[in-house]
């Protein structure tokens, strides 16, 4: 098979369902305003939860879930991994997968963005990711997603809340993992202090090995590269 971004099987991916049910949007738009309005974290600024439209397609069949929010990033924009330098290197690194951002749902381990007490980007406590697991969980039963892939550490540490995998970053990273009953996919975070650890370069040859994962998996093919046989409505994926 042909792995370059261009190959045909790119764009038999069915990366997105046919489109989410009305009970997918009235049970993300309940989700959202809880967050919106959640207390949970004493040090997160109230009513900032990013999480809503522009997270990403509900019924999308790959769920990425990063760290949180970056002051300069997200926590503006209102969209996970833009507008700043670890959006750029996330959109840059997405193309070596062959995945356009609008296929995905995007969301965090913590919805709202942790400051330091000098007002910079802080990594969320142990406490933050136990107290927003229960909103990653109550997403991923939303979107139903084929995948999951991870960006960094602390995405991992949140699914293991939700329930204990075994995952390591550095020894799984680009494998599919079972988990849950969906397949992880650990990478790196895209930020410049991940890169130190691990350099662009191999971090996109972390997601062409994604790309590979996805565009080889029977679970991700359209319908119509399925055996010719007659299928009700009821079968129609
Ligand atoms: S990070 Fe999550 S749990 Fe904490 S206040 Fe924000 S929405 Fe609530």
């Amino acid at each position: 098979m042909d792995d370059s971004d261009n190959s045909p099987a790119v764009q038999r991916i069915a990366i997105a369902k046919a489109g989410a049910t009305e009970e997918q949007y009235i049970w993300f738009r309940d989700l959202a305003d809880r967050a919106y309005n959640c207390r949970r974290c004493p040090r997160m600024e109230p009513n900032s939860a990013v999480l809503g439209p522009l997270n990403g397609r509900i019924e999308a069949r790959v769920f990425v879930v990063g760290e949180a929010p970056g002051r300069f990033g997200s926590a503006v924009t209102r969209v996970p991994f833009h507008g700043d330098r670890s959006g750029e290197n996330f959109t840059k690194l997405l193309e070596h997968a062959g995945l356009r951002r609008e296929d995905l749902f995007i969301a965090n381990a913590v919805q709202c963005n942790p400051k330091d007490e000098q007002g910079r980007n802080d990594r969320p406590t142990a406490r933050e990711i136990h107290n927003c697991s229960e909103y990653v969980r109550e997403l991923l039963d939303i979107v139903q997603p084929v995948y999951v892939v991870t960006l960094g550490q602390k995405a991992l540490d949140g699914l293991h809340v939700i329930e204990p995998h075994a995952i390591v970053l550095k020894d799984d990273v680009a494998k599919a993992v079972p988990w849950r009953g969906l397949k992880v996919v650990a990478l790196y975070h895209p930020s410049g202090r991940a890169m130190a650890r691990r350099p662009i370069q191999r971090q996109a040859e972390d997601y062409r090995r994604l790309g590979v994962i996805l565009r080889t998996d029977p679970d991700l093919r359209e319908p119509a590269e399925a055996p010719a046989v007659n299928r009700t409505d009821d079968e129609q994926t």
